[in-house]
Formats: structure tokens, sequence, C-alpha cells
């Protein structure tokens, strides 16, 4: 759906993308995170027409952006950081002028109009003016606007910031539903909990740079490979780390007292076949397990350099 290859953009001397790479699938729920200033923005108004790169590709369904502008922008829903001032407009008014913008007049636009505001569930707030509604409604309302045009592709930068949890919680059910009906949808956030939850595939940005990326799933394995196991055995203690010792996979060892962190690079079949080692050899495990992962942990680790990232010593 999307391709970006080596994309580049400074701000006078200041890099803000430095050679973006980032790939979405069709149908997916891809959330971009990374830390204040990691360059989503600029991505994101990049890949939404709004701003140009000095460099670098972008494709929107096979269609290159820098050439076709115009058909890409027929693709794309973007949701703003920001709302804007429309001080006069009622949500239908508001409504109605961005479907003339799309060229929608009369009772079809009326009825696009009335339909997507029921969908983002302000259909009660039709004639209210725009600024008089809450943040939460002014964001359902942003994406209302965006879905004017019925995009393949909704781009939202940050759209639950500085909304309190339950309207954060309703406005994420919201973006699933559409989710769910067929969009693929890309949305950025700082904070990787916010999207851990909903999204199919995630991208880390930082520095102006993708750092990891990948369906969900693959990431989250990639985690708790990076987690120690911890390994409890009531006797034997000599014999299971000679054991260990000897297995490729395992590259350091903790112990304290009965209990063993080992910090382990093989996947679960390894695992399974170090346990089978350990049992073989009459050693009574109590407990073998993978100490579990989060995102949100991993996220803090490669983003922040300046604390140490070996988590244990070999001290045996
Ligand atoms: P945030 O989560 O804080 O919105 P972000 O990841 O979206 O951050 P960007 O807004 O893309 O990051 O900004 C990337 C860097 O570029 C930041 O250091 C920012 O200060 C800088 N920057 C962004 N827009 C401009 C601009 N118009 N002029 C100069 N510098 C800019």
């Amino acid at each position: 759906m999307l391709e970006i290859r080596n994309l580049k953009k400074a701000y006078g001397n200041y890099h803000a993308l430095l050679g973006l790479d980032m790939s979405v699938r069709e149908g997916s729920l891809y959330g971009l995170v990374g830390p204040n200033g990691a360059g989503k923005t600029t991505a994101i108004k990049i890949i939404s027409g709004l701003l140009s790169a000095d460099e670098g590709e972008v494709f929107i369904s096979g269609i290159d952006a820098r050439h076709e502008p115009d058909r890409v922008k027929e693709l794309i829903g973007y949701v703003p950081d920001s709302f804007g001032i429309y001080e006069n407009l009622t949500v239908r008014e508001y409504m109605e002028f961005f479907a003339a913008a799309y060229g929608m007049e009369g009772l079809v636009a009326r009825k696009r109009c009335e339909n997507l505001i029921a969908q983002v569930g302000l259909e009660d707030k039709m004639d209210f003016h725009v600024n008089a509604l809450s943040r939460g409604m002014q964001q359902r309302l942003c994406l209302a606007r965006a879905l004017i045009h019925d995009p393949r592709l909704l781009i939202m930068d940050e759209p639950t910031s500085g909304l309190d949890p339950r309207t954060r919680y309703e406005f994420k059910e919201l973006v699933s539903e559409l989710h769910d009906a067929g969009k693929t949808v890309i949305v950025s956030s700082h904070v990787l909990s916010e999207l851990s939850q909903m999204c199919t595939d995630v991208g880390i940005m930082e520095n102006g740079q993708m750092i990891i990326s990948g369906a969900m799933e693959s990431i989250m394995a990639r985690i708790e490979s990076s987690n120690p196991i911890r390994i409890t055995i009531m006797d034997g203690m000599n014999d299971a780390v000679a054991i260990m010792k000897r297995n490729p996979h395992v590259k350091t060892i903790s112990q304290n007292g009965h209990q063993f962190l080992v910090n382990f690079d093989g996947f679960r079949e390894d695992e399974a076949a170090l346990l089978e080692q350990l049992i073989g050899a009459d050693i009574p495990v109590r407990e073998f397990v993978r100490e579990p992962g989060s995102l949100e942990s991993y996220f803090m680790q490669i983003t922040d350099h300046t604390e140490e990232k070996v988590i244990m010593r070999n001290d045996y």
C-alpha cells in the first residue's frame, strides 16, 4: 500500500529525516511510534502531500507521489495533530465545506456528510458550532472530514494526544472499526502503549530513521527472545552449569542460589532442547520460563541510548 525509500528532509541545517524507509501493508493498522522530534509529523506530511521531500521516493498503491500528487491525494485521508480554527461553521457546514472541496454537491453531499457525522457519533451535534465541541468531538469531526472522499489509506498524526482516557478509548474503537471495515490505517504516537493493543504492524522511528518495523507478532517474538530464561533447579548446580555452558545458544548465565538467569538467543525449539538436556541428566528442574517482555520496555530500551542495555552478566 505504502512504500517509502530513503526519504530525506532538512529544515535549514536541521535534518529531520535521514533516509527513512517504511513499508505499510494493504489492510494493516500501522502504528508509527517514536519519541518527540523523531520525524513522525514530517514523514506524515510528506506522505500526505503537504510537504515536499529533499530526496527519496514515496509510492502509494504503486503510484509515485512525486509524479502524480493529485492521484495520490485521492487515496489518502489525513487527520492532522491540530484542529485549526473554523469559528463560524456548524458541524454540518464544516463537513459540507469539505465535501464541496471534493466536488460533492446537493443531496449527494448532504447524505454523505450526514452518514459520516453519524459514523463518528456526532449526529446530535449537527448544528453545534465546531469551536464549541470538546477536543474529543473535534477529533472525531476531523476523522469524518478525512473520510469524505472514501480514501483507502487513512493517516492520523497523534490523534489521541490531549484526550482524556475514556475519549481516547472511544476514539481508538472508532479507528479499529474503520480498519475492520477495510481501510489501511497509519496512526502515529510517541506513546507506544497507546498503539500496541490495536495495531497489526508497528514501525519505531528515532532521529529521522526507522529503527525497527514489521508485523506486531514478529516484533513481539523478537522481544520475547531478547529476554532471559529463568531456570530454577532443586539440585545438581554444577552439572546444570556444565550443560548450559555446552549449549551454543547460551550467551550468559547468572546464578542466584538455586535460580539461573540465562541469556539465550535460540528459538522455542532450542529452549525445549535445553530443557530436555537438563531433565535427561536427571537434574530436578522446578521452573523453566522466558521472562515476559513488553513492547513498551523494548521501545524504551532501543530509544534510550543513555542507559546500559546489557541486562545481565556472566558471573558464575
Ligand atoms: P512530535 O512527537 O513532537 O510531534 P515528531 O516525531 O512528529 O515529533 P517532527 O514534528 O517531524 O517530529 O519534527 C522532527 C524535527 O524537526 C524536530 O526536531 C522539530 O523541531 C524539527 N522541525 C519540524 N518542523 C520544523 C520546521 N518547520 N522548521 C524547523 N524545524 C522543524
